[in-house]
């Protein structure tokens, strides 16, 4: 039985100051909540703070990058020893927004999935289609590409630190939301595809959550398919209640 697992992805957004606001509401909202993983994914900048008022509690911290080096000349890069001293547990890779704006490859973020794996962080691999793709019939083609590429040599027991994102583009802050089946369909085509790479028992296992304008309207719906594990939220993420509500949808 796979553990759902709901992450808030905030972006660049929310000041040290906004952060500590956000999270004591958090506090206050999933108190209670169990059964249901809860992560949060602040910019770097609120790492530090999110992770001391969150230590007491049951919420993960996770963060939205990390670089594929050890140490040394990498200006404005983060390595995996400064987040694992913040107590990281997840690191979220190949966000469409950094293969889109920042140039990252597949190849890149298996690189930096290989390093996450390595250093005992868990990696949350974004893959999803455009909207050209799916209108164009390719959305199986574009994210079987994506999954192979940046999962490339992984091994079946290192999936069971690995979480897969199907963020379709075309639903990122747009207001479009994929129908559940929509979504149900590609994540049981991803499934496939890791069986085939890596084995049914290492698939079955593999936590893959949707994103892309998930809300607590929305979410009972996605949540309740088969192959759809939690959600990865951008907006709804933001605010206390609505993070909240997702989580408890799950
Ligand atoms: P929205 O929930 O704002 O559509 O963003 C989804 C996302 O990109 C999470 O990583």
């Amino acid at each position: 039985m796979r553990k759902k697992i709901v992450a808030g992805n905030w972006k660049m957004n929310k000041t040290v100051e906004e952060a500590v606001a956000l999270v004591e509401g958090l506090k206050l909202e999933l108190a209670d909540v169990v059964g249901v993983e809860a992560v949060v994914c602040p910019p770097f900048t609120a790492l530090k703070t999110v992770s001391d008022l969150i230590a007491d509690t049951e919420i993960k911290l996770g963060c939205q990058n990390m670089s594929d080096q050890d140490d040394g000349a990498y200006t404005g890069e983060v390595s995996h020893t400064m987040l694992k001293e913040l107590f990281v547990k997840y690191v979220i890779l190949g966000h469409s927004e950094r293969r889109e704006y920042y140039g990252e490859t597949d190849a890149i973020v298996n690189s930096k999935v290989k390093k996450a794996l390595s250093k005992n962080l868990r990696p949350i691999v974004c893959v999803g289609e455009k909207l050209e793709d799916r209108e164009g019939g390719n959305t199986e083609k574009v994210v079987e590409e994506q999954v192979r590429g940046s999962l490339a040599d992984i091994t079946a027991e290192q999936f069971e630190d690995v979480v897969v994102a199907y963020e379709p583009v075309w639903a990122i802050g747009t207001g479009k939301t994929a129908t559940a089946e929509q979504a149900q369909e590609v994540h049981a085509f991803i499934r496939g595809i890791v069986a085939d790479m890596v084995g049914q028992e290492a698939a079955d296992g593999l936590r893959i959550q949707y994103g892309g304008s998930m809300k607590p309207a929305n979410a009972p719906e996605l949540l309740s398919q088969p192959d759809i594990d939690g959600g990865l939220i951008g907006g709804a993420a933001l605010e206390a209640q609505s993070f909240a509500g997702i989580v408890k949808a799950g």
